[in-house]
Formats: structure tokens, sequence, C-alpha cells
């Protein structure tokens, strides 16, 4: 390292929880004490209050709060009845919840290829993962598109399959909520969405949290019922085999607090991204946006010629600049999902992103000096 180079500085966090609460006063206090107050910690009055504002948000009809965004996805594909025999297409390159809910209730995934450019889901190799699906005797049944790091899948050509196959529509939007596709945002998109509000996530809560959102009036009832053990009309009744997947009331109060600055994060996050991009464009890949969509930047992945990353991430670590890597290992070749099909030859888009990405850090709160601080230390780490 250069002997001109500062090391005493503080860490830049990677993402800063701290700074949204100092934003927010004590307006989260007051929020968590109101249902100290009130005892309804489980289906507490915040929770109904927070279903209406997100679907609102969202422009979906209904939300459905729930415990995690695994929950979520888990309580559509139970609600659906998707079952044992049944095929769920999964992009491989994405969080392991995406697939790990389908063996859940019996059904196989399908890994399916992404697109280089934006990292969601390929529909050509969608494609040939129903094929591929159909030859081993499953019957294809939902595709979940991820909005990776941010960024909607693209909707127009999934939903065309999707509708010329058969295909139920699951939007994994754990990392996009907030973002748009064609100027709508995401969880008004497919039969159903599932998003997460693990603290990390561009909306969070303090703890684990997640939503269901859906146009559909009749799954309402049965996502709350799977919600809930499989409840019927009587709490005591089980019409099917259900869950615990309840929003504790305290991180609705949170995210009641949280959804009103929402807006005005994304477009700091939007800021954030557009100054890393004009730095950044001519000594790494800069993560390319559809013209149709924009991004809520879960995530901020830049792309280096293989095996160049790993040394880039120890150079930043020395300089107090924390990066991570997501996904070093795609899906179809973890240990635990390695038996399951995939879309053919290999995945080379996923395996290829897989040694090549690596995320900077990315944040509403991330000021300038420090987002030049990372900026610097990226461009000197790759001799630029
Ligand atoms: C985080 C995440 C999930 C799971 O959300 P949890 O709330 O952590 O259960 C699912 N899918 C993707 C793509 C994610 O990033």
């Amino acid at each position: 390292m250069n002997s001109h180079v500062k090391t005493d500085l503080a860490p830049i966090p990677f993402i800063d929880v701290a700074a949204q609460r100092a934003r927010l006063g004590t307006r989260i206090d007051e929020a968590v004490k109101r249902v100290l107050d009130h005892c309804r910690f489980v289906n507490g009055p915040e929770v109904v209050e927070l279903e209406q504002k997100l679907a609102a948000f969202a422009g979906a009809k209904h939300a459905v709060a729930c415990a995690s965004g695994t929950d979520a996805l888990a309580m559509i594909l139970m609600a659906w009845g998707v079952k044992p025999g049944d095929a769920v297409f999964c992009p491989a390159f994405t969080f392991c919840a995406t697939a790990e809910v389908v063996p859940w209730v019996g059904a196989t995934p399908v890994f399916v290829d992404v697109l280089e450019d934006t990292f969601n889901i390929d529909p050509a190799s969608l494609e040939a993962g129903i094929k591929v699906a159909k030859a081993k005797g499953l019957t294809p049944k939902v595709v979940i598109p991820v909005d990776l790091f941010g960024q909607p899948a693209d909707m127009d050509a999934i939903g065309a399959i999707a509708t010329a196959n058969g295909l139920k529509v699951l939007c994994d939007t754990a990392q996009g909520f907030g973002a748009t596709w064609n100027g709508r945002r995401t969880g008004s998109f497919g039969d159903a969405t599932a998003t997460s509000f693990f603290p990390a996530k561009p909306l969070g809560c303090f703890g684990d949290g997640g939503a269901v959102f859906t146009d559909d009036d009749d799954l309402v009832p049965v996502l709350k019922s799977v919600r809930e053990h499989g409840q019927g009309v009587d709490k005591y009744e089980n019409v099917r085999i259900g869950m615990t997947g309840r929003l504790d009331t305290m991180q609705a109060a949170i995210l009641l607090e949280k959804i009103t600055i929402f807006e005005d994060e994304i477009a700091a996050r939007q800021r954030a991204a557009e100054r890393y991009n004009a730095a950044l464009k001519d000594v790494c890949i800069v993560p390319t946006l559809d013209p149709r969509a924009t991004s809520v930047w879960a995530q901020y992945t830049i792309r280096l010629p293989h095996g160049v990353r790993d040394g880039l991430a120890a150079a930043l670590q020395k300089e107090g600049v924390p990066t991570a890597v997501y996904y070093r290992i795609p899906m179809h070749r973890q240990p635990a999902y390695a038996e399951y099909p995939s879309a053919g030859n290999g995945l080379p888009v996923c395996e290829r992103l897989a040694g090549e990405v690596i995320s900077l850090p990315m944040h509403a709160y991330l000021d300038e000096a420090s987002q030049d601080r990372v900026i610097a230390a990226v461009r000197r780490a790759l001799g630029a």
C-alpha cells in the first residue's frame, strides 16, 4: 500500500441502519412505546394499518404482512397448493430462500440462468427449463422471477412465457420493493409477490418481517389462514396445513414510521448509484438498468475480470471499506440443491457472475465524503 494512504479513518458501514434511526428521532421509540402500552403484540392494529399502507405504496389490491420474506414465498406456494411433481423455476443467481421454499411443499426447483447485464432471470433459459421439467415428467407450475439487487426482472417477457405455459408468476421482490417496471411499482406484477423487511433490505424493520402482495381477492383469505396454522372460520378449526407466519405488531409499528421516508431514501440511493456509475465506469463493469426499470439499489454490484475480485476486497478492507460478494456459489452448485434439475448447459452466466461480482457500500445515508473514500480506494486498488 502507498504510504500516503490514510488507514486511520473509521471504517465505512456497508449498510447504515443507525443513521436512519437518528433521522427518525424519537418517532420509532414512540411507535414502540404505543405498542408496549396497548399490549396487542400479535395481530395488533398497526399490522392492519401497515397492510393498507403497503398495498397503496405498491399499487396492489392487497398486502398480507408476515414474519419474513421466506415465509411470504412459502405462504404463496402453500396457498396455491403447489405439490410434489410440480416444477418451480428459480434463477440460480439469487439468495437461497427463493428456492428453499420449493422443497418445503414437496415440489422441485428447476434452476434457470440469468442475463449478464441485469443479473435477472433469462427468458430464453426459462423456456429451456420448462422443456427440461417436462422431459423429467414434472408439471411446470410456477416461475419465481427475482428482482436482484433492487432491479425488477423483465416482467413483460416472463409474463408472456408464463401465460403461454400456464405458469403462475410469484415475484420475489425481497430486494426490489419500491422499484418500478414500466412506471409501476413491484408488488403489482404477476399473480403474487413476496417481499422482505429484513433490516438490510431497502425497506427494513428491526428484526424479521415480510409481506405478500396480490390483486387476487380469493387468495387473501387463504394466505391469512396459512399464516395462522391453516385456521378456518373458527380459530381452533384447521382446514389446511399452515404455519406461524405473522408479523409482530412491534415491527409493523416500526415500518409505519420508516415507510414515510422510504421514497426519499430511494431517491438518495439513486443519487449514490449515479455517483458510483460516473466515478467507476472506466475501471469496472458498473450495473446496467433496463430502460423500462428503476432500481432501489439493494446492492451496488460491480463486475471485474475473473480472479480480481478477492484481491480488491482485501485491499479495500485494509482501508476500512467493507465489501460483500452476492453470490459466490450459484444455487445449482450448492450442496443442498445439487440434485435438482437446471435448464441445461451448466448455467454459464450464473457461474461467470459468481466469480466476478462484488458489492460496494450502498445505503440512503452514504454521504459524498464517505463515498469518495470508497471510490478512491477502488480506483487505487485497481491501479487506476
Ligand atoms: C432476503 C431475501 C429473501 C428472504 O427474506 P427473509 O426476510 O430474510 O426471509 C428471499 N429472496 C431474496 C432474493 C432475498 O434477498
